[in-house]
């Protein structure tokens, strides 16, 4: 990870770099993921990529093999983890992105949530 592509100041660039634990989920050299800390369903993780991209406005088309690669990973990473199979299984992907999209940490990622309902939220 170069240093243009992480931001000190950032609590998940921090998680991708081990400085601050996290229970990984999936790792390679473009994303990485990780058990979200609050949890609203049974299956709840979070996918990142590497280099901070502080939102889903900012993705542009240079960022086409990296979104194709996230998009990939969800079906696989959510059988993983417990996730039940499609269609009576499932689980649900969200990306809050902005302010007035519920977004906290400004480092893109997608939630995946999954698992028996009811869920604590959701
Ligand atoms: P947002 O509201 O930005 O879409 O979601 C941020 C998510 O990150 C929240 O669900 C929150 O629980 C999770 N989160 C925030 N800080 C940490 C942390 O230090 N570790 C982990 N594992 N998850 C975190
Ligand atoms: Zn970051």
């Amino acid at each position: 990870m170069s240093a243009a592509e992480h931001d000190p100041n950032c609590i998940f660039c921090k998680i991708v770099a081990k400085q601050i634990p996290s229970r990984l989920v999936y790792e390679d050299a473009q994303v990485y993921a990780f058990h979200d800390i609050n949890p609203w369903a049974p299956v709840h993780f979070l996918l990142i990529p590497k280099a901070h991209i502080p939102s889903l406005a900012q993705v542009t088309p240079a960022h086409g093999d990296l979104m194709g690669h996230v998009m990939a990973l969800i079906p696989r990473l959510a059988l993983q983890e417990g996730c039940n199979p499609y269609p009576d299984g499932g689980y649900r992907v969200v990306t809050n992105t902005g302010t007035e999209g519920g977004q906290e940490v400004r480092h893109l990622h997608f939630h995946i949530m999954g698992g028996p309902r009811p869920w604590l939220r959701g």
